[in-house]
This record gives structure tokens, C-alpha cells and sequence, in this order.
């Protein structure tokens, strides 16, 4: 049998949660591995299975809620049988070769125990030195500086070492804060947006708008696999996908053209905020990022809001491109997001849209095209994508 040991960092903080939250994160856990029990200890969780394979590694690393792991050996209590153990497992993983330098860290919670950590390593590393400084040349046993770390942990119940932290991406476990609702273009904002917010515990879904035939089966395709992709970090989403084209061709015909692009945001997040309503999402997520475009300065956003009643999360508002590429990247969208289809935003782009525009004039330009029954029925017609 295999174990890992799971840390958390920001779960530890909510005080009287905290028994939900880890329970919310083992159970997303156990979905993303099959096969595995769980030992919850103050602090930590400890997960066995009969042999953890490189996906089910891949998997922990994208659990939001995680924030390192480490494979550990469990190993009797006593000093010669722990340096037994450290010979065995350092010779059968290569971990000590020629200039290599190490350095041994123990903790020993065991207050009963007959030496004092740092006591424990110094005999650790001198036993490993003479065994190992005769296989290779130039290796050192030090306190700072070195290649690796050989860590031991000696616990009243139990004792156990290992030799790698794997850093998870942290945050907090997805459905431990709510459920979001993510506008999903085709770009590399809003799947980066998404992110964000699942790292923070959200449970998100999708809705993408999409205007056939001004953008094509490509284009859908292109927003569902962003959508796959993002679901890696939960275990299931759904993603809606609204058939916009109807609409837009009405603002076009019907409204001044400087203003088409804040008339379409406040379109899509009408439609969204009904979505929301009826699935019960608590809240809106963009990809919006301040003064990015002329629909995303400070005015044209309070004016796009004001048309729904529900939060909108923004989780990019202050970051740079180069700082969303960053995320986009780190989280593989980055690929997807640059495929060349086109948007349904950048079919009828105005020359010159409005970056300061008057609520009460938009909402009067509005009603030149607005009816219930034509939001109605493309409410209906939503297509959903079980992801
Ligand atoms: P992105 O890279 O996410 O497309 P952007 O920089 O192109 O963002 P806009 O086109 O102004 O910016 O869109 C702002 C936000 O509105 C997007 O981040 C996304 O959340 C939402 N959005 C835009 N177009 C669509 C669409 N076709 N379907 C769903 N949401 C959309
Ligand atoms: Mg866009």
C-alpha cells in the first residue's frame, strides 16, 4: 500500500468550518482518484492506495485546496531502522550521486523519544554520509544549500520519511464557496478568470454566446474544449451556450452602432443573470480587466452591470496581460484561446465605441430594440453541454 500525505494551508484558518471544508476536500479528492481510503489528522490528510500511478500524481496537483503533497514511507520507530530505511529508499531512487549535497530535516512530535531533532539528524547524516561517501565522490552532508532534503517525521502512532513536496496550486476546495457562473469567450481572459475563482473554492459553470452563422462550428468547438480543459480542476461542469446571433442583428439594425458593444454586454449579462436564477449561481465571473478595451473601462462597467441585480466577480481586474498569459499558460488554455475562430463580439465591431458612455442614454437607446419574448425565446433555445 501506497501513502501520500496532502497538506492544506488556508482550510486550517476557518475555525469552525474547518471539519466541512476538509470534508468537501476529500471528497474531490476521492473523485479525481479512485480506489482510495483517507486518514484525516489535525492538520492534514493522509491517502492510501495500492499503487498511486503518474495520473492520479498530475491530478492532486490541479485539486484546488491542496497545497503540497509528498509521497512518505512508513517506517518502525527506531533510529536503526530508520536509517536502514533511508539507505534503502535513497539507493533505490538515485537520490544521492557524486557532488550531491543533503541535508536531513526531522520533526519529532513524540515527545517520549530519546533524542531531539535536530540530534536525530546530525546521527541521520553521519550514518548516511559513511555509507553513501563510499559509492561516490565530493558528497556532502550540509544545513543550508543543499541539492535535497531528507525528511523524517517521528509521531507517537506513527513514523514516516520521504524526500519530495509537490507544490498543488493552494486555494480552497471547488464548492466550498459558492457557485459561479463564467462568461466564456474564446479568449484567453475569461478561461483564466474562471480559474481563479475555482482556486478559490468556487464551483463554476459556463455560458458562452455564440452567433451562427457569423461564427462557426470551430468556434463552438473551440469554447468547449476551454471548457474541458477547466474542468480539470473540478469534477464535472456544464457549459450553456447561447444562440446570440438574433440579437445582435437586432441592436444592429435598431441602435446606434457606437454603442453596439455595451448593448451586447448588456444583453449577455441579462441572459446570464436569468441562467443564474434559474440554476442558482450566485454570482457572474468575467474575464473584464480594467482598461483593457473600450467596454472595460470604469464607466462602460458600471453601465453594463446596472442592467442585473446579481455580483459580478472580476477576478482579473488589476492583473496585466502579461500577468493573464502568465496564468493562462501555467493552466494549458493559452494554446486553445489563441486558435484563430472569431468571437461573436468581433463580428460588428463599431469603429468608434463609446469609452464614456451615459447610462440613461444607453438605456434609452435600448428600448429602440429590446422585447421580452425575443430574450424568451433565445432563453429557451440555450443549449446545454454536460462537460
Ligand atoms: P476574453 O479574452 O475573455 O475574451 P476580452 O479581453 O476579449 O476577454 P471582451 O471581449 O470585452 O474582453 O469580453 C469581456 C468579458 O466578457 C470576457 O472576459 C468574457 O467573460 C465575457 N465575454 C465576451 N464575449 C463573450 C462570449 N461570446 N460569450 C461569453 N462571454 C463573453
Ligand atoms: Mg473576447
Amino acid at each position: 500500500l501506497e501513502t501520500i500525505l496532502v497538506r492544506y494551508s488556508e482550510i486550517a484558518l476557518k475555525k469552525g468550518n474547518r471539519n466541512l471544508f476538509e470534508n468537501i476536500l476529500v471528497s474531490n479528492i476521492k473523485k479525481k482518484i479512485e480506489d482510495i481510503k483517507v486518514n484525516k489528522e489535525y492538520g492534514r490528510i493522509f491517502i492510501s492506495k495500492e499503487k498511486f500511478n503518474d495520473e492520479d500524481i498530475e491530478s492532486l496537483k490541479n485539486i484546488p485546496g491542496i497545497k503540497s503533497f509528498s509521497k512518505i514511507i512508513f517506517c518502525e520507530k527506531n533510529i536503526d531502522k530508520i536509517i536502514d530505511l533511508w539507505i534503502e529508499t535513497i539507493e533505490k531512487n538515485n537520490l544521492i550521486s557524486d557532488n550531491i549535497k543533503f541535508t536531513f530535516n526531522t520533526k519529532r512530535v513524540d515527545k517520549s523519544f530519546d533524542f531531539h531533532s535536530d540530534e536525530i539528524s546530525r546521527i541521520f547524516a553521519k550514518k548516511i554520509f559513511e555509507f553513501f561517501s563510499k559509492k561516490y565522490r565530493n558528497i556532502d552532508a550540509v544545513y543550508k544549500g543543499s541539492d535535497i532534503v531528507f525528511y523524517t517525521e517521528i509521531r507517537k502512532d506513527y513514523t514516516f520519511i520521504y524526500f519530495e513536496k509537490i507544490e498543488s496550486i493552494g486555494g480552497l476546495p471547488v464548492s466550498s464557496t459558492g457557485k459561479g457562473l463564467a462568461l466564456l469567450s474564446g479568449g484567453i481572459d475569461s478561461p483564466v478568470a474562471a480559474y481563479l475563482m475555482m482556486k478559490r473554492g468556487m464551483k463554476v459553470d459556463f455560458i458562452h454566446f455564440s452567433s451562427p452563422p457569423y461564427t462557426t462550428e470551430k468556434s463552438k468547438e473551440k469554447v468547449i474544449s476551454l471548457a474541458k480543459k477547466l474542468r480539470e480542476f473540478e469534477n464535472s461542469s456544464k457549459l450553456f451556450i447561447v444562440p446570440f446571433t438574433q440579437i445582435q442583428i437586432k441592436i444592429r439594425k435598431c441602435c446606434d452602432v457606437d454603442l453596439l458593444t455595451i448593448l451586447l454586454r448588456r444583453a449577455m449579462f441579462k441572459i446570464s443573470e436569468s441562467i443564474a436564477k434559474k440554476y442558482k449561481y450566485n454570482v457572474l465571473i468575467t474575464g473584464e480587466s480594467l482598461g483593457q478595451v473600450a467596454s472595460q473601462t470604469i464607466n462602460s462597467i458600471s453601465v453594463i452591470e446596472n442592467v442585473i441585480e446579481i455580483p459580478v466577480f472580476r477576478p482579473l481586474i488589476g492583473l496585466d496581460k502579461e500577468e493573464i498569459i502568465n496564468y493562462s499558460r501555467k493552466i494549458n488554455t493559452f494554446e486553445i484561446s489563441i486558435l484563430p475562430y472569431e468571437d461573436c463580439c468581433t463580428i460588428f465591431v463599431p469603429k468608434h465605441p463609446k469609452i464614456n458612455p451615459n447610462l440613461i442614454e444607453v438605456i434609452e437607446e435600448e428600448k429602440k430594440y429590446f422585447n421580452e419574448e425575443m430574450f424568451e425565446e433565445v432563453i429557451n433555445k440555450i443549449e446545454i453541454v454536460q462537460l
